[in-house]
């Protein structure tokens, strides 16, 4: 049962089932990146990936995502162009950033990624809601638990992050950033498997003008 994609800010899933909305962030590893969409292809787990558009990695990959796109199995979202602190840009800044990164997206994958982005360190505000409302992104998607491998931590760490997060009902965040998690997505996929988890992407859950 799909309910409308939040018109606030969010940091999990509505109701009281076992789902799971495993989100992962950025891009500045093309090879974390390739392993990411390689792991979702094996084994069927469903992903949200917030695409910082301008990094490479994005068209590198565009051959194995396509696929996981088209399919519904990889939803991608928005994580703007160039990663900034959206707080400190002006209106049309914040405008520009989220429409350029809008762009390549639907360039690289088809998709109208509206209208979900995540604002860069999860940083918001009234006036950067409303300027993205402007432009149809209405839902900006936080979280609650995170591998915390925006910088390098050892996988044994992104593991115990796992335990204590990977949990009914959450969104959790992780990053294609730096190779450790791609080590030990099978101990990761474990933790979901063992928890009856179910992972879902976003439009698996929401619905919205653009995927009704
Ligand atoms: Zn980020």
């Amino acid at each position: 049962m799909r309910v409308p994609a939040p018109l606030e800010a969010f940091t999990a899933l509505p109701g009281d089932g076992r789902l799971l909305a495993w989100t992962v962030d950025d891009g500045t590893d093309t090879a974390v990146v390739r392993a990411y969409a390689q792991f979702a292809q094996t084994t069927g787990i469903r992903l949200t990936l917030f695409a910082t558009a301008s990094y490479v990695s994005w068209g590198e990959n565009r051959d194995v995502l396509a696929p996981l796109v088209a399919s519904g199995q990889v939803q991608i979202g928005n994580h703007t162009w160039s990663h900034p602190d959206l707080t400190s840009l002006s209106d049309q800044g914040i405008i520009d950033e989220l429409q350029r990164a809008h762009d390549r997206i639907g360039e690289l994958f088809g998709v109208d990624a509206r209208p979900f982005y995540r604002p860069p360190f999860g940083f918001h505000d009234r006036r950067v809601r409303a300027a993205a409302a402007s432009i149809g992104y209405t839902a900006p998607t936080l979280w609650y638990g995170s591998f915390a491998d925006s910088s390098l931590i050892p996988g044994e760490e992104i593991v115990r992050l796992g335990h204590e997060w990977l949990l009914p009902q959450h969104i959790v965040i992780g990053h294609l950033n730096h190779a450790p998690v791609t080590t030990v997505f099978p101990q990761l996929a474990q933790i979901i498997a063992e928890r009856g988890l179910t992972t879902v992407t976003l439009n698996d859950v929401f619905h919205s003008e653009r995927h009704p």
